[in-house]
């Protein structure tokens, strides 16, 4: 009969004992446990800082006192804006789609220009 060996998630060593055990030990356990809350805490934080980052582009484009402003993808690229995150999609009776990052919001136009908007919350 085959013996198959299982080695902890954690350290690596083999693991004696049951063959549903993960860990060595209690200690193992908590110190992998952990690490992946670390790791998942600091994609959360990651995420948020470039959500955050989008959302301060977008604030800078349109002038103070007015409700929206034309760019183009070369500049908001180029101020470090991230196209795959946003918060939420508004799409209008017309069928036009706005992505979101908190208060503010873009629109694809024609070629490479986008329209950003402030401030209509859905
Ligand atoms: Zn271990």
């Amino acid at each position: 009969m085959a013996i198959e060996k299982k080695y902890c998630l954690n350290c690596s060593e083999v693991i004696q004992g049951r063959i549903d055990k993960k860990f060595c030990d209690d200690q193992c356990r908590n110190t992998y446990n952990n690490q992946q809350n670390a790791l998942s805490t600091n994609y959360i934080r990651r995420v948020n800082h470039s959500l955050k980052k989008n959302r301060n582009i977008l604030e800078e484009i349109i002038p103070a006192g007015e409700e929206m402003a034309k760019s183009t993808r070369a500049r908001l690229l180029s101020d470090g804006f991230q196209f795959r995150y946003f918060t939420h999609l508004y799409e209008t009776k017309k069928g036009n789609l706005y992505h979101y990052c908190y208060d503010y919001g873009y629109l694809a136009l024609e070629g490479d220009w986008f329209l950003v908007v402030k401030g209509k919350e859905v």
